[in-house]
């Protein structure tokens, strides 16, 4: 728990939220900003920044609450979705909320339907031949 952080507080239930979902562990909320209809943030209860910074069984719980609420989506539109789910996972990667936290964003699954939610755009590197095994090796040696 730290004092300054919003989601903890949320967490909580010292500051209101539109929860959907909680458990133990994990607590999930409409986002206030939503990229589409049913934009869902899950974090877990203790706090940390980072990923690194959540404890296993935190972390394993966030993922089957997002399996969970994404099914529920899906029941309440009636119909099968997609989704993206977003990590902003330190501040040059967009994070603003410096709790961690899954953005679970529905996207509809027809193609030719208006695009709502998050498009994903990056541009790539061009590996050279043998790069990319070279990368996978130094990582590999790394975990
Ligand atoms: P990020 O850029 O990944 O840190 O995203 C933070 C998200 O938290 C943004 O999408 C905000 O709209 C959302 N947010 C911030 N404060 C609240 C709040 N009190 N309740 C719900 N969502 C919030
Ligand atoms: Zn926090």
């Amino acid at each position: 728990m730290s004092d300054s952080c919003i989601f903890c507080k949320i967490a909580s239930g010292e500051i209101p939220s539109n929860k959907v979902y909680e458990t133990n562990k994990v607590i999930a909320f409409l986002d206030l900003n939503p990229a589409s209809e049913g934009h869902v943030l899950v974090i877990p209860k203790c706090h940390g920044q980072k990923i690194k910074d959540i404890p296993d069984d935190y972390l394993s719980e966030v993922i089957v609450a997002l399996k969970k609420i994404s099914i529920g989506l899906e029941k309440m539109k009636g119909k099968e979705l997609d989704f993206n789910i977003l990590q902003n996972n330190g501040a040059s990667s967009g994070q603003v909320v410096m709790h961690a936290h899954f953005h679970l964003i529905p996207k509809e699954s027809d193609p030719s339907s208006k695009e709502l939610g998050l498009k994903f755009t990056t541009s790539s590197l061009s590996p050279k031949e043998g790069e990319l095994a070279a990368l996978a090796q130094k990582i590999r040696d790394c975990i």
